[in-house]
């Protein structure tokens, strides 16, 4: 059986979400940013590492995702999914296979990142966008006031974007820009392909991991973020929190050990991936 998770808004919480909650936490990731879990979701986290093959499925650059120290000292997942699914990381090496997989989908199928940037330069200004930023050689964000965007022109630009194969993502305060073709469920195929295991139960909080949690046993999302904001109903087998910022991270883990413990996933129910 498979976790795939993502992280940020999802398991871990940066300090912003420390002001609502007052309840003991742990530090995930230290150092330069810190981010947050609940002291029960990191024993939870920990317990499910244990029991299941916990895949951290990210949209962080892989500079970022080693950041996460609590991951990297405590759990040591034997497989990373980064970069949105463009880098797959098994025994903490880049699986270049894969990834040449991934460079060659860009090349066949979406728009080059310079001429997705150009378009995007014609609405920003930098009353509410910083400059874009690279990520990993694959996609690009930015930091933005979310009050201040053109909501009208930002709109239009993600419909051309579609038509070009890539996904405009809003997610607290970055805005992202990512080739469709790189996502998070295709890293995830290849990771139920090297271990035969198809049993997945996933987890995220942004349009980013649509793709991640479509086809899986069971997905949970939390009560907050783009996926909650935008989503008008759920397949029966995907379910929304109850409790929102860090608690509910805590939520589905707890929902997560569940299942482990049920055993409901061990024998019969297959995704779509079988
Ligand atoms: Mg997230």
């Amino acid at each position: 059986m498979i976790f795939a998770s993502d992280l940020d808004r999802t398991l871990i919480y940066s300090d912003k979400f420390l002001k609502s909650f007052s309840g003991r936490v742990k530090a995930a990731e230290t150092g330069q940013y810190y981010s947050y879990m609940t002291e029960a979701a990191a024993q939870l986290l920990k317990y499910i590492a244990g029991k299941i093959l916990f895949v951290p499925c990210t949209t962080r650059t892989i500079e970022q995702y080693l950041r996460v120290d609590f991951l990297q000292t405590a759990l040591k997942p034997e497989y990373a999914i980064t970069s949105n699914g463009a880098n797959l990381i098994r025994g903490g090496v880049v699986d270049t296979g894969y990834r040449d997989m991934v460079s060659r989908l860009l090349n066949h199928h979406c728009a080059a990142g310079h001429d997705v940037l150009k378009e995007f330069d014609r609405l920003a200004s930098d009353e509410w966008a910083q400059p874009m930023r690279e990520a990993d050689g694959v996609f690009y964000y930015c930091i933005i006031e979310k009050a201040k965007i053109p909501l009208k022109e930002l709109a239009s630009f993600c419909n051309w974007a579609r038509g070009q194969n890539w996904v405009v993502s809003l997610q607290g305060r970055k805005l992202y820009l990512v080739p469709q073709m790189i996502n998070k469920r295709a890293a995830l195929t290849r990771v139920i392909q090297m271990t035969g295991d198809y049993r997945v139960i996933a987890a995220g909080d942004s349009l980013l991991d649509l793709p991640l949690l479509q086809g899986v046993n069971y997905a949970f999302i939390p009560a907050h973020g783009e996926l909650y904001e935008q989503l008008e109903c759920l397949p029966d087998n995907w379910l929304l929190t109850k409790s929102s910022g860090l608690l509910a991270g805590e939520e589905i883990l707890q929902a997560v050990v569940k299942l482990v413990k049920s055993q409901v996933l061990c024998h019969s129910e297959r995704s779509e991936e079988s």
